[in-house]
């Protein structure tokens, strides 16, 4: 089977056909670098990294554009208050954007372009619009002129009308039209600017992604992504300026997706609410995993609502995943016996139907929800049959170990195993425990209990079995 997504343009479930066989052109919309992105935000870069994955998974070699904005009224707005220029704002939260990506497994982005490392591009970019008649200058400032572009609303499925409605002319703008949006921004006094045909100024925020993917990927593209309230107008934007600028009559965007709004305790996250939640305080209050785990557990377009409860649940399904990893890898020490009369044929065809719904789950509109259900259907399988067999032969383990790795490689919620993690700190764990088995054999259960809570302060979970003590680390 292969890949199906909804696509926003037609609002439909289409097969997806890439441009060049082999090949996906991937452009998301990345953060604005005033400051530190919300939990909001954290969304699309997950789920989007997971589709990311899911591709190069089928075999396509994908090259994932996503950009950072560092430049607009809220990052010179930021600098002023902080009194840095834009540069070392943008420098900063940039920095800052990687450490919280990193931290939540969000995979680095092939190129991570930078507005204002593009200025030429931009200035050419708006200047084949004005030259294929679909914008004009207006005193310094460049504008696109919407009533030139019969396709404008074609996205969002708004027509015109519907649209001038909302929208108006602010002071200081020298529009024709108020859905007139601008391209270039004549400089103002304090603001960073650069020369241009049409005197010194600044791009306007959408220019830059048109800009910027038709570099990297060409005017034509497989995909683009991004939060549904990029839609309107961002991305209808970008698609007018992109079609205006290549004049080809080939579509910017062969699909579009777009992820559902996250909630906050079912109430739209706002700063005047007060339930404005960065990524960085969300990671110090809740496991990375846990963070990851719950992104996915919807489905990308679904609206998802975000709790304490919610997250909670999350982190106990990756402890359950961390687990069931921990007790293969224990079982694999002290119960691998080729001679066992376990049938190894019916567990790996067992595993391949669960494969191969996982498959379909993913290619259903990348339907995270469903394969994360797939992956407990294979947890399930693998502690049943630890539990049901004393003895299993190699086949089983390598089999369960794969498993686990090749899809924990696609949604990354079980994470590093401890002892790849530090394997010093793994060693020393281990001779405590060493020790402490010596201890009640000589029954000194003082020593015994000593270590046992010295470990349990480190957040190490002590579990004696049969075959010897087990340990595992708390999800922290
Ligand atoms: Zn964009």
């Amino acid at each position: 089977m292969s890949l199906i997504l909804f696509n926003d343009l037609t609002r439909k479930k289409e097969a997806f056909v890439p441009i060049q066989e082999g090949q996906v052109r991937f452009y998301s919309c990345g953060p604005t670098v005033y400051d530190y992105f919300h939990i909001g935000n954290a969304r699309p870069f997950i789920v989007f990294d997971v589709l990311r994955r899911w591709l190069e998974h089928e075999g396509y070699k994908v090259t994932f554009v996503q950009n950072f904005t560092d430049i607009d009224d809220k990052m010179i707005h930021r600098a002023h208050k902080e009194n840095i220029t834009v540069k070392e704002l943008a420098e900063r939260f940039i920095a800052e954007y990687n450490k919280d990506a990193d931290a939540l497994g969000i995979r680095r982005p092939d190129v991570a372009p930078r507005a204002t490392e593009h200025i030429p591009e931009i200035i050419k970019t708006i200047e084949k619009i004005i030259a294929n008649g679909h914008a004009y200058v207006s005193e310094g400032d460049v504008y696109f002129d919407i009533k030139s572009w019969p396709r404008y609303g074609s996205l969002c499925k708004q027509n015109l009308e519907d649209l001038e409605e909302g929208a108006r002319i602010e002071p200081g703008e020298k529009k024709k039209d108020p859905l007139d949006f601008a391209l270039w921004k004549a400089e103002k006094p304090g603001e960073p600017s650069w020369e241009s045909p049409w005197g010194k100024g600044r791009p306007g925020w959408h220019i830059e992604c048109s800009a910027m993917s038709s570099k990297y990927l060409g005017e034509n593209i497989d995909i683009h992504s991004g939060g549904v309230d990029l839609m309107f107008p961002h991305h209808e934007n970008e698609a007018a300026q992109s079609e205006a600028a290549s004049n080809s009559g080939k579509p910017f965007v062969n699909y579009w997706l777009h992820n559902g709004f996250l909630l906050i305790d079912n109430e739209k996250m706002s700063k005047s609410l007060g339930n404005f939640l960065t990524a960085r305080a969300a990671i110090e209050k809740f496991p990375p995993l846990a963070l990851r785990f719950f992104m996915l557990s919807a489905h990308y377009r679904s609206p998802v609502n975000f709790t304490p409860e919610g997250l909670e649940q999350a982190a106990a399904g990756v402890a359950r995943l961390r687990n069931c990893r921990s007790d293969l890898n224990f079982a694999a020490q002290t119960r691998k016996n080729n001679n066992s009369e376990f049938d190894l044929q019916k567990f790996l065809s067992e595993l391949d139907e669960l494969d191969k719904k996982f498959s379909a789950s993913m290619n259903d509109d990348f339907n995270t929800a469903a394969a994360m259900g797939i992956l407990f259907d294979v947890v399930h399988l693998i502690n049943t049959t630890l539990k049901e067999n004393e003895k299993l032969p190699e086949g089983f383990f390598q089999a369960s170990k794969d498993a686990l790795e090749s899809y924990d490689k696609i949604l990354g919620v079980i994470g590093p195993e401890e002892s790849a993690s530090d394997n010093s700190e793994v060693s020393e764990i281990e001779s405590l425990i060493a020790e402490r088995t010596a201890a009640r054999k000589s029954k000194n259960f003082a020593r015994s209990d000593e270590i046992r809570n010295i470990l349990k302060a480190r957040g190490i979970i002590l579990e004696d079995t049969p075959q010897g003590t087990k340990w595992k680390k708390e999800l922290v």
